[in-house]
This record gives C-alpha cells, structure tokens and sequence, in this order.
C-alpha cells in the first residue's frame, strides 16, 4: 500500500491589472466567428478586397530589396522607421498639402500602435479623452486600456459639433480629442472644411491634443479632397496626424506612421522602443520601393472600391426595412444605416447571420448612450455581385421582402 503525501499548499496566483479585467473584447465577436464560414458574405469586417492585393508588385519590392541590400533588410533597424520610408512618407504628406520632413514621422507597426504610443506618452489614469460618437473600436480599447475616462462629444453626420467640443473642453479639461475626420471608421462620414478649422481654432484656444487619424483619405470615389486639420496652423504644435498603408497597400505589412511635433514624437519613440524596438526593416524596405507605384495601385482600388459602394447603395432601399435611412460615404470603407426605432441590430444579428450574411451592429461604437438600431456594412471585400446577393440574404435575415 502506498502512502500519499498531502498535496503541498497552493496559493492563486496574483490576479490580472485592473485595466486588464475592465476592458473586455467585443460583445458581438462570438456571433461574428461564424462569418469566417467561407459561404457567408461578410459586410462585418474592414477587410481590404484580397483579391486587389498588388501580390506581383509587393513581391518584386522584396525581392529586390533582399537581392540588393539584405544585410539591411534583416538587420534590426532605428526605432524611428528606415530613412527611404520616412523619406517617401514625407514626400507624400507633403505632396498632399503639409510640408513634412522625414523627420517628423514615426514609422509605426500599423497605425493602431501608434494610438497605444500616444495613448502611453500623454495619458495618465484618470485623464479624459474625448472621442466622436460611434467611435472606432479599437482607438476606445486603447483608450481604456490606459485607464482613462473617455467622454463622447455630441456630434452630428458632419461629425463632432466645434460648440459643443469647445463646452465639454473647458468643462471637463480633457488632454486629447480623437477623431477620424476623414471616411469615418464607423459611419463612412466626412467632417467638412469649415468644421475642421473651427475644431483646430478650439484646439488652439482651450489648449488640447487633437489625434488626426486617417487611414481611409486616399480611397475617395468621388468629392473633392478636404484639407487635414492638421494642415491649420493654428493647431500645428498640437495636431497628431494618423497614417497606414494598410488599406491603401496590405494591412499584412503593419506599417503606419505618425506626426507630431518633436517633443511628443521623441516620447512616442521611446514607448515604441519599449514596446517592438522597431517595425520589420524589411517590410519597411520593401514599401519604400513601393511607393513609387502605390498611386497607380491606389487609382485601381479606388475605381473598383467606388463601383462597390454604388453597388451596395442601389441594393440597400430594398435590404432594410421601410423607415430606414443610411448615408453615401463619398470614400473610405463603410457606410452606416438607422433602422426604424423598434430594431435592435444586435438582436438581429443572430437571425441574420442564419441567412450567411453579416453586419456589425452600431451598439458597441458607441462611447455615451448607444444607439441600438445603427449598424455598420463595409462595402469593399465584396464583388458587385456577392453585394447584390448579401443584400438579398441580409432583406431575409431582417425579416423583410
Ligand atoms: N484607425 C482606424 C480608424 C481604423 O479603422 C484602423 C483599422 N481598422 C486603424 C486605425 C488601424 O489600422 P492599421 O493598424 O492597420 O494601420
């Protein structure tokens, strides 16, 4: 017979951060792990269209720049970015209407890093941030992962109201106010010029950061462009501009970039080195070259991306039930639809991803009170013709015609 010791005392081991625990991953992502299933035509997700993906271009970049200088390419690199990225960066910026040196970017991996560095260089617990209402996503888990209270600005579909902004401001003393100004992640909407320079002149006035996030600019289908608001010299020493060639090149490569003046850009430096050293040398090689031929990349996206919007607008009259309205994002990647009152989006989704169809439902955008009947389609991943046939699935799921 064998005797057998006492287990020895087991304690549990410390529990997780605070901010950990509080900020959860999305409510909906479990009904949404289904739209992976190959026969549902996904409105969900922000997925660039796969098959637009330059594969024979970005291939030739790599392969020269492994061919030509592979000791650079392999090498670990500064966490500032590679000059050549920074370089054709600046170039671009610049050529888009604010003077830029290559010296007043970060090359960033993707441009979600770069909200978590500035989220890691000017907030303390506690701090309010300001944000449009819906929001996008992932800025507002950046947000309360560094434990600061984030407050929604009334706004409009022309976006965050300069008066009300100018209110909440003086009100509550925020350190930062983000926004996407441009093809909004979720709405699609456009914040126009006027809007823009009264946001910058109340940056100017009250004393506040302004995070410029603009992933989506260069995918515009129609309208004429509207000028950063970081181009306001009013707000020069205090705009924080948002770059990503993730929607314009792959979001596979993680590149992105920021600008901000010297002081906060050497802060967000010093958190990256903390958080990657740097983003892949080699990627970042790679898009340098590339550069030279993204604008004819970009031209074909946008007309096949301006084709799918088109499409889905003419098919949403007879998807959604009577008493619903929706905008016409002149670019970008989503659109945003208001049911009649009585609908929940987030109930429906369950019934409509039973048609293999999907959306997000609007809900968890939201910063303040949501409103349950909005939800977002994303209307570039698809052909015209899986738009026509989501669209008929989705009229189905939503118990309609
Ligand atoms: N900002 C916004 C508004 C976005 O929609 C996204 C991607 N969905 C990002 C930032 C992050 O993009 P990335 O890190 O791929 O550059």
């Amino acid at each position: 017979m064998t005797v057998t010791e006492p287990a020895p005392p087991r304690a549990p081991v410390p529990p997780l951060a605070a901010r950990a625990r509080t900020v959860g991953g999305s409510p909906v992502r479990d009904i949404l792990a289904v739209t992976a299933r190959p026969e549902v035509i996904n409105f969900a997700g922000g997925l660039p269209a796969p098959e637009l993906f330059d594969r024979e271009g970005i291939a030739a970049a790599f392969r020269e720049v492994l061919e030509e200088t592979p000791h650079r390419a392999l090498q670990y690199s500064t966490t500032e970015g590679e000059p050549a990225l920074r370089a054709g960066l600046a170039a671009r910026v610049t050529d888009r209407g604010l003077p830029t040196t290559p010296d007043d970017l970060l090359v960033t991996t993707g441009s979600q890093q770069a909200l978590s560095l500035l989220a890691t260089a000017l907030l303390e617990p506690g701090d309010t941030v300001l944000v449009e209402d819906p929001c996008y996503l992932a800025a507002l888990q950046v947000f309360g992962l560094a434990g600061a209270r984030v407050l929604p600005v009334p706004g409009d579909e022309d976006g965050v109201d300069p008066a009300a902004l100018e209110e909440l401001v003086l009100r509550e003393r925020p350190k930062l106010l983000y926004l996407v100004p441009t093809f909004q992640n979720p709405t699609g909407r456009t914040m126009p010029a006027a809007r823009r320079a009264a946001v910058a002149s109340v940056a100017a006035r009250a004393g506040l950061w302004v995070v410029e996030d603009d992933p989506y600019g260069e995918l515009r289908y129609d309208g004429a462009p509207v000028p950063w608001i970081a181009a306001h010299p009013d707000a020069a020493d205090r705009v924080v501009l948002l770059g990503s060639l993730s929607k314009v090149m792959a979001p596979g490569l993680r590149l992105g970039w920021l600008r901000a003046p010297a002081e906060l850009r050497r802060a967000c430096a010093v958190a990256k080195q903390a958080a990657d050293l740097h983003t892949p040398t080699v990627n970042q090689l790679a898009a340098a070259r590339y550069l030279d031929v993204l604008d004819t990349h970009v031209e074909k996206v946008r007309a096949v991306y301006g084709e799918r919007r088109d499409a889905m607008l003419a098919g949403l009259a007879d998807a959604l039930p009577p008493g619903s309205t929706w905008n016409r994002p002149e670019g970008g990647m989503f659109l945003w639809a208001r049911l009649p009152g009585a609908y929940d989006t987030t109930v429906l989704l369950r019934q409509v991803v039973e048609q293999d169809v999907a959306y997000v439902p609007g809900a968890p955008f939201y910063a303040g009170e949501p409103d349950r009947s909005t939800l977002r389609l994303c209307f570039v991943t698809q052909t015209v013709e899986e738009i026509g046939e989501g669209l008929r699935r989705l009229g189905r799921g939503l118990g309609g015609r």
